[in-house]
């Protein structure tokens, strides 16, 4: 969401004039708490950041800007409170800015009083949490993305025909709950190569698998793998469950990353697709850090470096990638440039139920 509603942040550490340190020359030097934190008020910092690199794409993927609009236009339609079950895509900011504008989040529909006006996260539920809010005759708008629909599909229709489906996914992720609950009975998860190793499974030819769509795509891989070769009979879907905006941020991180020698990722803590962009750092061997904003930044991780490389997850809105290239700019650094790997066109319609209501006459 590029909404330009946030108010310029000042830079957590006060700028100086350029000086020596005993790393050489350095085009800024920092003095602030992040500096003191580590070695005391005399000890200067010094910065060499000579770019930023800014992968593209990045950010918002066509669910999450669906379930974010549909949040503001069902409060544009029926006027606050609007209440949203679970946070609607799991970033604070965004989640703190819906609540100014009159959202209430609430982790169960039974929160909701009788008749209220409910929105469902992008990240999906279960059918129990519909019968839920239809028995207290809620106006439900299901804002849960068409990609994570699309495995609820998969599931559903293996289960009927019997299959038992292996569901690569991290126990506990709101996702993950509820397309296991389309079909609790039928249903395995498995989060790790270990436990793709050591599943356990009737012997029979009915064996599926599918994925949670915010994976790591080479971590997956590997468990896949395992499972081919465990149980040959495997029934795949068709095209990769992993959706196309967590693939496509992780291949432009995967092509920025021999340019950059630090990568920034912004994003909450509980952003499972943020969580993985950090990994792919990781595993190429380039320190990577999650943040939630510029506020984030510890100086001490710029020391000695050159190119910084920035990119956001599915749920982190542009305005947070523009404040931490301000807090750069701050600093000196005039070099900042996007990194483009690939163009994205996705675009969702609004749920049909929104839709709906707003071309009703009544409305
Ligand atoms: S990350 Fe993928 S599955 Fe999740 S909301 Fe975005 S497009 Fe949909």
């Amino acid at each position: 969401m590029s909404n330009g509603r946030d108010p310029p942040q000042r830079p957590p550490e006060r700028r100086v004039p350029p000086t020596f340190s005993n790393r050489g020359a350095c085009r800024f030097r920092i003095e602030g708490s992040a500096a003191r934190r580590r070695d005391g008020p005399a000890t200067i910092v010094c910065g060499l950041v000579k770019r930023v690199l800014l992968a593209s794409p990045r950010g918002f993927c066509a669910g999450v800007e669906r379930a974010v609009e549909t949040v503001e236009q069902a409060l544009d339609l029926y006027g606050a409170p609007v209440y949203v079950r679970k946070q609607i895509v799991h970033n604070l900011h965004v989640v703190r800015e819906l609540e100014e504008r009159g959202a209430i989040f609430v982790e169960n529909e039974q929160d909701v009083p009788v008749g209220g006006t409910l929105v469902l996260s992008a990240h999906g539920v279960a059918p129990s949490v519909h019968a839920g809010a239809a028995a207290r005759r809620l106006t439900t708008i299901d804002a849960t993305c068409p990609l994570v629909t699309k495995v609820h599909a998969q599931v559903i229709r293996y289960a009927a025909e019997g299959f038992t489906v292996i569901l690569v996914g991290h126990a506990g992720h709101e996702e993950v709950v509820g397309t296991m609950g389309e079909a609790p009975d039928h249903v395995v998860l498995v989060q790790t190569v270990e436990d793709a190793e050591e599943l356990e499974l009737p012997d029979t030819d009915l064996i599926a698998y599918s994925t949670q769509t915010t994976l790591s795509v080479d971590e997956t891989a590997d468990i896949v793998a395992i499972l081919r070769r465990r149980f040959p009979q495997l029934r795949e879907p068709a095209k990769s469950d992993i959706c196309y905006a967590t693939t496509n941020r992780q291949r432009a991180v995967r092509e920025m990353l021999p340019q950059v020698d630090l990568l920034l990722v912004i994003g909450s803590r509980n952003s499972s697709n943020s969580n993985r962009l950090v990994e792919v750092g990781r595993a190429a061997g380039v320190e990577s850090h999650l943040i939630d904003d510029e506020t984030g930044i510890d100086v001490d991780w710029l020391v000695g470096r050159e190119s910084i490389g920035i990119t956001s997850g599915a749920s982190a809105p542009e305005s947070l990638v523009g404040r931490v290239c301000d807090w750069f700019r701050a600093y000196g650094v005039t070099d900042i440039r996007p990194f483009a790997a690939l163009l994205e066109d996705v675009v969702f319609k609004l749920p049909i139920e929104l839709r709906r209501a707003q071309s009703s006459p009544a409305a």
